[in-house]
């Protein structure tokens, strides 16, 4: 049976949101920014909450761990790297190892860069990433523990997966992005078109995610820094991809 998910607004602009595999029951929550929010969308779907799913150790994906396990029971999976850093885990992971939420199987890929330990779950079989603050729509998190090649690298696993694998992050940041982005590749037409869309989402209320691998190999600047075009956009023609991904980040943070 396919994974059913439920995603849901929190905190400021935090996306939270549910797996659930209908087969055996089981749900997780990717990262819990806050308990309340989290308990609120079990309440709506009547699914009982079995695991929590952690990428990285900030507060604002962590801070409804502990309620959440207190009330729960259930288990806490978090990057090794930076478990010391975050409460109540219970079973630690690696790049390559799998975890399984009931019968729904993720891979454990290793994204550093906005924090040391980053990782992302990728459930295959469903064709779902949760890919926390490493990759936003039209976007990528803060280079904030790491180094601008490290998030390159990170980035570039994510761009590899399936081009029909949808993408859940960390938050709405979707149509500051793109007003970013447009300063990057002008001219990119597909990015024009998902300024209309995401503007519409926002309008009706409705997220902007999730979306798909291919959309934003077409659409983000931060997956593209390894194109000549958008290396002479910004001023970096013939320089590697990783400084031209740092110029176009160092760009993002003074935007
Ligand atoms: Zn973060």
């Amino acid at each position: 049976m396919p994974a059913q998910t439920r995603l849901f607004r929190c905190l400021s602009d935090n996306f939270g949101v549910l797996l659930h595999d209908p087969a055996t029951g089981a749900t997780a929550a990717i990262d819990a920014p806050e308990a309340a929010a989290v308990e609120q969308a079990l309440k709506e779907t009547g699914w009982k909450l079995t695991d929590i799913l952690v990428t990285h150790h900030h507060a604002d994906h962590t801070d409804g761990i502990r309620a959440l396990k207190d009330r729960y029971k259930c288990r806490v999976v978090a990057p090794a790297a930076e478990a010391a850093k975050i409460p109540a885990v219970d079973e630690v992971v690696k790049e390559g190892d799998t975890v399984k939420v009931g019968n729904l199987a993720a891979n454990v890929i290793e994204t550093p860069g906005h924090t040391a330990g980053h990782i992302s779950y990728w459930f295959h079989a469903d064709k779902l990433a949760f890919v926390g603050d490493t990759l936003f729509s039209i976007g990528c998190g803060r280079v904030i523990e790491g180094t601008p090649a490290q998030m390159w690298t990170s980035l570039k696993k994510l761009r590899d997966l399936p081009d029909d694998t949808q993408i859940y992050c960390g938050h709405e940041y979707t149509l500051a992005n793109i007003k970013f982005a447009r300063t990057v590749e002008p001219d990119n037409k597909a990015l024009a078109a998902r300024e209309t869309e995401a503007k519409a989402q926002i309008e009706k209320g409705e997220p902007t995610i999730p979306v798909t691998i291919g959309a934003e190999k077409e659409e983000n600047p931060f997956l593209r820094a390894d194109r000549a075009d958008v290396a002479a956009n910004v001023g970096m023609s013939g320089k590697p991809a990783a400084e031209v991904f740092a110029e176009v980040r160092a760009r993002k943070n003074k935007f």
